[in-house]
C-alpha cells in the first residue's frame, strides 16, 4: 500500500486538466506538466507502494524527458513500470481537495477516465477545507491518493 499527495496553484491562462478530464469552467493548474494533481498523487501512491521511489524521482526536474507530459501519460508509464517489477494495481482511492472545479457532478466520468488509464478501479472523493488555507482561498488545488497493489509471484 502506498500514499501520495500533490498540490498545484491555479493559473487562469492554462486549461484545466484534472483526473484525466478537461474542466472548461475552471482555471487551469500550473506546473511543468498539465498540473493534473489527481493523476500525480495517484502515480506517487503507486510508485511508493511498489518501492520505486516517488513522483519526483521518476518524472521530476532531473528527468527532463518527462517535462510537459500529461497526467495520463505519467499514469500509463507508472503502471508500465509497476508491470516490469511484477506489481499489479488492486485499486486506487483519490481525494481531490479544493473549492473548484466541482467534482460531484462529474465524479463517475472522472472515475471512468482514470480507471481506463490505470486498468484497475479508481475511486474519487472530493472535499473542501471549509474556506481555510490555500485551497479555501482558491489559490490552488490538492489531491491525495492511496494505492493498493499486489505482487505477482515470479
Ligand atoms: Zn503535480
Amino acid at each position: 500500500m502506498g500514499h501520495g499527495s500533490d498540490v498545484h496553484r491555479f493559473d487562469s491562462d492554462t486549461p484545466c486538466r484534472l483526473a484525466c478530464l478537461d474542466w472548461p469552467s475552471s482555471p487551469g493548474l500550473a506546473g511543468h506538466s498539465d498540473g493534473d494533481a489527481a493523476a500525480h498523487a495517484a502515480c506517487d501512491a503507486m510508485l511508493t507502494a511498489a518501492g520505486l521511489g516517488d513522483l519526483g524521482a521518476n518524472f521530476g526536474a532531473s528527468r527532463p524527458e518527462w517535462a510537459g507530459a500529461s497526467g495520463e501519460a505519467l499514469l500509463r508509464e507508472t503502471v508500465r513500470r509497476l508491470g516490469e517489477t511484477r506489481w499489479r494495481v488492486v485499486n486506487l482511492s483519490v481525494q481531490i481537495i479544493g473549492e473548484r472545479p466541482k467534482i460531484a457532478p462529474r465524479r463517475a466520468e472522472a472515475e471512468k477516465a482514470m480507471t481506463s488509464v490505470v486498468g484497475a478501479p479508481v475511486r474519487i472523493s472530493a472535499t473542501t477545507t471549509d474556506g481555510l488555507g490555500f485551497t479555501g482561498r482558491g489559490e490552488g488545488l490538492a489531491a491525495t491518493a492511496t494505492a493498493l497493489l499486489y505482487s505477482v509471484p515470479a
